[in-house]
């Protein structure tokens, strides 16, 4: 269904009971595949079943992975794997990521010990497209001084700051040993009473600084990054790699992830 024949369907009363502003807007999320129809409570039953039956979903994700093949079909990966810095064999490259091995085959298929979501390819082509090329300015900066960093800050916080914190105040011990075993290093000398150099990817190195919680503040995070990471990748990609980085500590903590 188009997103104005699921708009013709709604109650029209952009009354936002939905979380989004208008019943346009819903419409159009729900086309997508991004909201779910039973999300309007305003809908009956039968209607809302009616609709949900007739809405074919494509994952959008998948055209940006086709199209990002498309543009990499002439890179010879060999060629670039050390600018990469990633591993060159027989059936590929591989290239280390969060504490994972990702095997880019010549077969132009990405395969990984477990599943490798699109959100992970996407990454990973959009890395490999840049060919590596510029090295590490082996100077921290804050994420607002990366290329575009200025408003993306809030992401940043929601998507890695504030959850480190709460995943390091749920069990220190365990958190520590989770960051670590992901292949993040202890770094000392830093403002911070801990901090990791952890591996986004091989070329965007990411420094933790940790503040553990005392008897007046909850533990503490911040972010600061490689003054190079933006010609690896985009900010917005960044924060991905920063959200999938929380994803597997708390996996590895045995805690339930989105
Ligand atoms: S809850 Fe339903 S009626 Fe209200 S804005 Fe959302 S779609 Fe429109």
């Amino acid at each position: 269904m188009k997103p104005i024949e699921i708009y013709k369907e709604l109650p029209k009363s952009n009354c936002s009971d939905c979380n989004e502003k208008t019943c346009m807007a819903f419409a159009i999320g729900v086309s997508k595949g991004d909201l779910k129809i039973a999300n309007c409570p305003h809908l009956d039953n039968e209607k809302a079943q009616r609709i949900a039956a007739n809405i074919v979903t494509v994952d959008w994700r998948l055209n940006i992975i086709k199209s990002l093949w498309e543009d990499i079909k002439d890179v010879d990966l060999h060629g670039i794997a050390a600018a990469l810095g990633a591993a060159a064999h027989d059936t590929g490259i591989t290239i280390r990521s969060l504490g994972r091995d990702f095997i880019v085959g010549s077969d132009r298929k990405i395969t990984s010990d477990g599943q490798v979501t699109p959100w992970e390819e996407i990454l990973l082509l959009l890395y490999i497209k840049t060919g590596g090329k510029g090295e590490p300015a082996m100077r921290w900066v804050s994420f607002s001084e990366l290329r575009g960093g200025g408003v993306k800050v809030e992401a940043i916080r929601k998507e890695f700051e504030e959850p480190m914190s709460e995943l390091f105040n749920k069990n220190p011990k365990q958190a520590i040993a989770a960051i670590e075993s992901l292949g993040a290093e202890l770094v000392s000398g830093q403002a911070s009473e801990m901090a990791w150099r952890c591996h986004l990817m091989p070329k965007i190195p990411m420094l933790a600084l940790y503040w553990p919680a005392d008897t007046e503040f909850p533990a503490r995070f911040k972010a600061v990054f490689d003054a190079s990471a933006d010609m690896f990748l985009d900010v917005e990609s960044i924060v991905f790699l920063c959200e999938g980085f929380v994803k597997r500590i708390a996996q590895r903590m045995g805690l339930e992830v989105e």
